[in-house]
């Protein structure tokens, strides 16, 4: 007997992965949560039936929201991250030599202990001294901290249950506040081809708020569509103008100075999108 795994990507789109095993599956106050052993990307965390994150393509998703933002800020050394209870986020982040201090504010403790039982190869970097994990709803940790944070880094679910507000213009404008003078933050904005009108939204709501707001793009597998977008709002440094040839060897996989450049290289149908 064969098991398949699938996630709606859209109304009229399904991705299916063969299951080797059901690892862990349980309801947490805020969601459903799984891990899964597949035969095309290894285990997968899943969450109300949506693909968060896999051992065999997590290293694009997570070098791209970490690496991009932490090069083009001159010295950043707080940073955050709301969401992001997996671990990949901090993982990137502590490569960089330079950050003091990471504070993880995850809204769903369940995420992260079973990330670190079932997946070590992300969460790895959770227990690292500099890392501070805060159990607690990320908007209202950005509204009780001003100007505190270099980089803002939002690795959130889809707009979907407490993620909704973190699409939202009000916690955009409250991440403003929550960054110091020169900070800049970063979030995943979804897919060209599915999002198109949320990333217009999103775009415009940015540019309203940050005098930089840039659009990149990453290829993810598992995520609907492949191509995936992140957007950032920056109070100083701009991504475009970054002197790549001072970036820090990161040893990654699928980030690297030119890819830096490159991934703000748009095409057309997604350039309309940040008009
Ligand atoms: N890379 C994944 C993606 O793009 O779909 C996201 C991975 S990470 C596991 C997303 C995390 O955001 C989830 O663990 C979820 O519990 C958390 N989250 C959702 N809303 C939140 C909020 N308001 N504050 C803090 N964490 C939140």
């Amino acid at each position: 007997m064969e098991f398949w795994f699938t996630e709606d990507q859209s109304a009229n789109l399904r991705i299916g992965c063969r299951i080797l095993e059901t690892i862990h599956s349980e309801v947490t106050p805020f969601q459903k949560l799984a891990v899964i052993n597949t035969a095309q990307f290894g285990r997968m965390l899943v969450l109300d039936n949506v693909i968060m994150t896999t051992i065999k393509d997590e290293f694009v998703y997570h070098e791209m929201i970490t690496h991009v933002a932490l090069n083009t800020h001159a010295k950043p050394k707080k940073v955050l991250i709301i969401g992001g209870g997996d671990g990949g986020a901090v993982r990137e982040v502590v490569k960089h030599a330079g950050v003091e201090n990471v504070v993880l504010v995850e809204i769903d403790g369940r995420v992260i202990e079973v990330s670190k039982k079932y997946l070590p190869e992300i969460s790895c970097a959770l227990e690292y001294p500099k890392v501070r994990v805060i159990i607690d709803d990320g908007i209202k940790h950005v509204q009780d901290h001003k100007n505190t944070y270099d980089v803002i880094i939002i690795d959130s679910t889809d707009p979907i249950g407490p993620a909704v507000g973190l699409f939202s213009a009000e916690f955009y404008q409250a991440v403003f506040e929550s960054l110091t003078e020169d900070g800049l933050f970063v979030a995943q904005t979804e897919s060209p081809f599915y999002n198109n009108s949320l990333i217009s939204r999103i775009q415009s709501d940015v540019s309203g708020i940050y005098p930089i707001t840039r659009l990149y793009l990453a290829n993810i597998p598992t995520y609907p569509g492949g191509l995936w977008s992140f957007t950032v709002g920056s109070k100083k440094y701009d991504p475009l103008k970054a002197d790549t040839s001072k970036f820090p060897d990161l040893q990654t996989r699928y980030y690297s100075p030119s890819v830096h450049e490159a991934c703000f290289v748009l095409p057309p149908f997604v350039k309309e999108l940040v008009r």
